[in-house]
């Protein structure tokens, strides 16, 4: 029944970079689905593969990027394989990105109003509606604004970019992505740049707008104190694999993979102290370690883990662990 297929779904996700250096295996057969509805956040430290995975959902890929396997659909249909007419009535709309840093990611010389304006007029004309009259496109915009809660959504259309704080011009990025009236938003390290009152301000409301207008969300972040806030279930990637999967509150009962207990560690506490987090680097992607990636860095490595890659493994319903420590090898759980 299609009532029951996830609004997205990913599997076997496969990409290389070509650099100088050689072929990076950046991203090594991922699998993630979000349902109708449902707030994930893929969680990894920087480099682990978490935006080249939202640039591929966005048809973002650099010129670079090969698609070495797998599917991203979207609706049952795959984006990778969509002729580009149909990408581009998908792209910015029916999947939208907010984009990370607010202080670069709006156009200076136009006001809030003018940029809006665009993006309705924009929307409009893909959809062959009926071309929008003026008084159309402003009351659209200061609906938007309202929904992000901007005070004085009149006055913001006259106001340039630089005359708004990092917190709001947050908003206006998150009104932007509003406008073509999308099912799946895609949040890059959505407020990183803010002070922390002001991120947790923006995330709290944008989880309770994503609810109330029944949006589906990917949260990108390297921070598992923000997944632990905004998302329903938690995908934590490592070396461009999907380590663990769990519903949120699970996972912060209990981690299973070594690398998630580490990113766990280094989550700041009440106390003001920070734990011990992850020794090492993450994973050379042009020669990544031939059995586990984390490997090099895992407290429990066994001799297994250096020539064998872990299987994916179902702990109980909607949780998967990949490690041989629950693979049934000696040794193991
Ligand atoms: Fe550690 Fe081995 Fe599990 Fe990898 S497979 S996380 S090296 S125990």
């Amino acid at each position: 029944m299609t009532m029951d297929r996830p609004l997205l779904e990913v599997k076997a996700l496969g990409i290389h970079l070509l650099t100088y250096e050689g072929r990076a295996r950046t991203i090594n057969g991922v699998d993630l689905s979000i349902a109708r509805g449902e707030s994930v956040a893929l969680v990894g430290e920087t480099g682990c593969g978490k935006s080249v995975t939202a640039k591929a959902i966005m048809g973002l890929l650099p010129p670079n990027a090969e698609v070495v396997s797998g599917s991203v659909s979207f609706k049952g249909r795959d984006l990778l394989r969509l002729p580009e007419p149909e990408i581009r009535a998908i792209r910015g709309r029916q999947i939208a990105m907010v984009f990370q840093d607010p202080s670069t990611a709006l156009n200076p010389v136009f006001t809030v109003g003018e940029q809006l304006g665009d993006v309705i007029v924009w929307q409009g004309a893909a959809r062959a509606y009926p071309r929008r009259r003026g008084g159309d496109i402003r009351a659209r915009s200061i609906e938007l604004l309202r929904l992000v809660r901007i005070p004085d959504p009149e006055g913001m259309l006259n106001r340039y970019p630089v005359e708004l704080s990092g917190g709001m011009r947050q908003r206006v990025l998150i009104a932007l992505a509003l406008a073509g009236r999308p099912e799946l938003l895609i949040a890059d390290e959505l407020g990183t740049a803010l002070d922390v009152s002001v991120q947790d301000q923006i995330l709290g409301e944008l989880t309770e707008l994503v609810r109330s207008q029944g949006l589906s969300v990917l949260y990108i972040t390297h921070n598992l104190g923000v997944a632990r806030m905004v998302s329903g279930r938690i995908y934590v990637m490592y070396g461009g694999e999907i380590a663990e999967v769990a519903p949120t509150a699970e996972m912060f009962r209990m981690q299973h993979h070594p690398y998630s207990q580490g990113l766990l560690a280094a989550v700041p506490r009440l106390t003001g102290t920070i734990g011990s987090g992850i020794e090492g680097r993450i994973p050379d992607y042009i020669a990544p370690p031939p059995g586990c990636r984390f490997a090099p860095r895992c407290f429990a490595r066994m001799e297994v883990c250096d020539r064998q890659p872990p299987p994916v493994v179902e702990i109980e319903p909607g949780r998967k662990v990949a490690c041989h420590l629950y693979g049934g090898y000696p040794g193991g759980g």
